[in-house]
């Protein structure tokens, strides 16, 4: 429970001990496998035998990736949390211990430090991972980076580079709909508030695929996995570039919602735009050997509730990687999802 008096108290009034005793309390977990978490000058983790371990980190700043104009500090934490874990899932891990870096404006109240944190835990322990330590610095604007460790049966993790000329290319939900939710967010209107409310709740909060990344590893289903955080086309690209191979996807194949439809409909927009390129919908994109496609869609959609599309094949590298349109003509599927580097 937060305390009434901390309400006005900020981050430079108690200090960085001060806020580390605060959450100590909080953060305590009985996992046996975590051996000391905060309180020693590093945690103890026991990893599971048989087991290889994953290690992730992802760092989102203030101006840069989020805005706190339209995310709370809860959802932001939970989110934090939501994209390490959706590379664990890429990899077909379970996630297990994070430790969490921020730099934190000193006029930052105590409160909603709380609160993020409260989100970054719930997400956390929903996917069995738990946070065990980190930093907090002084800074002009509000950092944050989770490093993320997760477990997988040895030899089980999937991989970009594994994917063979033939497997089949799926992917998990719908795409585009986070992108056209940052889309509605930066463009208030009256139209449609509907579908623009579902398009903003996937963009604030997504859910990491951590079952299906699971289903797929564990059953040995797919032959290369990744996370669509960056675009549709980016994420096509780097598999593409670690199994050395191009692509065909179908556009008449692209899962796309209704809610994205109808918003695209009412605001003259291109639901192509936000699927190929919208970035942060952390969705899987996986290859299927043929052999294994039957299987993919009798038991993974069932055992997850998750959805799953085909949208094309990969081929030889030579072929390139093509978008084959609606009236059959093959563009070549450029990599122009979200670039970090470029000027927005
Ligand atoms: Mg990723």
């Amino acid at each position: 429970m937060k305390d009434p008096k901390d309400i006005k108290k900020t981050i430079g009034s108690i200090g960085e001990f001060g806020f580390i005793e605060k959450i100590r309390q909080s953060l305590k977990t009985k996992d046996k496998s975590i051996l000391s978490g905060i309180g020693d000058d590093a945690a103890i983790f026991k990893p599971t035998s048989g087991h290889e371990l994953v290690f992730t980190t992802d760092m989102l700043v203030e101006g840069r990736h989020f805005d706190w104009k339209f995310i709370t500090p809860w959802q932001l934490g939970a989110k934090t949390m939501a994209v390490n874990i959706s590379d664990c899932a890429a990899m077909g891990a379970k996630p297990t211990v994070a430790v969490v870096s921020l730099g934190i404006p000193k006029n930052y109240p105590v409160a909603n430090l709380e609160t993020f944190y409260d989100g970054m835990k719930s997400m956390g322990e929903s996917f069995g991972a738990h946070i065990v330590g980190g930093d907090t610095v002084g800074s002009d604007q509000f950092v944050v980076n989770v490093a993320l460790i997760g477990e997988v049966e040895s030899g089980k993790a999937l991989r970009r580079s594994g994917a063979k000329a033939g497997d089949a290319i799926f992917v998990t939900g719908t795409l585009g709909d986070s992108g056209a939710g940052l889309h509605a967010l930066k463009h208030p209107s009256e139209n449609n508030p509907d579908a623009a409310a579902t398009l903003v709740k996937r963009h604030l909060n997504p859910t990491p695929r951590f079952t299906v990344g699971r289903a797929l590893s564990t059953k040995r289903l797919a032959t290369a996995a990744i996370d669509i955080s960056d675009g549709l086309s980016s994420e096509v690209h780097h598999l593409c570039d670690e199994s050395k191979l191009g692509a065909e996807i179908h556009e008449e194949a692209l899962p796309i919602s209704p809610s994205l439809k109808a918003y695209c409909a009412s605001h003259g927009l291109d639901p192509l735009e936000f699927i190929l390129s919208g970035g942060e919908d952390y969705e899987l994109l996986f290859t299927v050997p043929l052999t294994h496609i039957s299987q993919v869609l009798q038991k993974v959609p069932g055992e997850t509730g998750t959805p799953l599309k085909s949208i094309g094949r990969m081929v030889p590298a030579v072929k390139g990687i093509v978008l084959i349109t609606r009236k059959g003509e093959r563009l070549p599927l450029k990599a122009k999802g979200f670039d970090h580097f470029s000027k927005k």
